[in-house]
């Protein structure tokens, strides 16, 4: 785990990155404390993820401030995906700790659209096709406006 807990950027961390803008991302949503941008490996198409722009690693460091603005915005995200994409469920999804399948340790919350019942694997999906991601983000967009 990272040991990291006073929200400031960690070296080498896949979203600390993607919020500076070092590592690309197809962004739906960003304010002042939280990004959503596009599952890389999505599980169902549309997937993606909220996460907080500073780094903290699971749950358990996320201040209170944080952690209140949290279920509201995947709310309003939720909303605009199932809007947007059709879909008919949705599943949130958050992993604490490497031993509970979390692979990036800065706190994110998985919302994936659902269309069809199903188990979800735990695990990463298989790469999205990233000249399609672009327009299933912009339906999810749209979907929140
Ligand atoms: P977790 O196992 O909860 O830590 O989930 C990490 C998620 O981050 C997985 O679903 C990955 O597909 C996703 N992911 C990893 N790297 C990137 C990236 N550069 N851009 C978008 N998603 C990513
Ligand atoms: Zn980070």
């Amino acid at each position: 785990m990272n040991p990291q807990t006073n929200g400031k950027p960690a070296e080498g961390c896949v979203f600390c990155q993607i919020d500076s803008g070092r590592l690309p991302s197809i962004r739906i949503y960003e304010d002042q404390d939280f990004l959503a941008f596009m599952d890389i490996a999505p599980v169902t198409e549309g997937h993606f993820l909220l996460a907080t722009r500073a780094h903290y690693p699971t749950l358990l460091e996320m201040p209170e401030k944080l952690l209140a603005r949290a279920l509201p915005l995947a709310q309003k995200l939720a909303r605009a995906a199932l809007d947007g994409l059709s879909a008919s469920g949705v599943n949130l999804l958050q992993n604490n700790g490497e031993v509970a399948g979390q692979a990036v340790p800065h706190w994110h919350l998985h919302i994936i659209p659902r269309r069809r019942p199903g188990e979800l694997p735990l695990r990463p999906g298989a790469p999205a096709d990233v000249t399609q991601l672009p327009f299933t983000a912009e339906k999810i967009i749209r979907g929140l406006k």
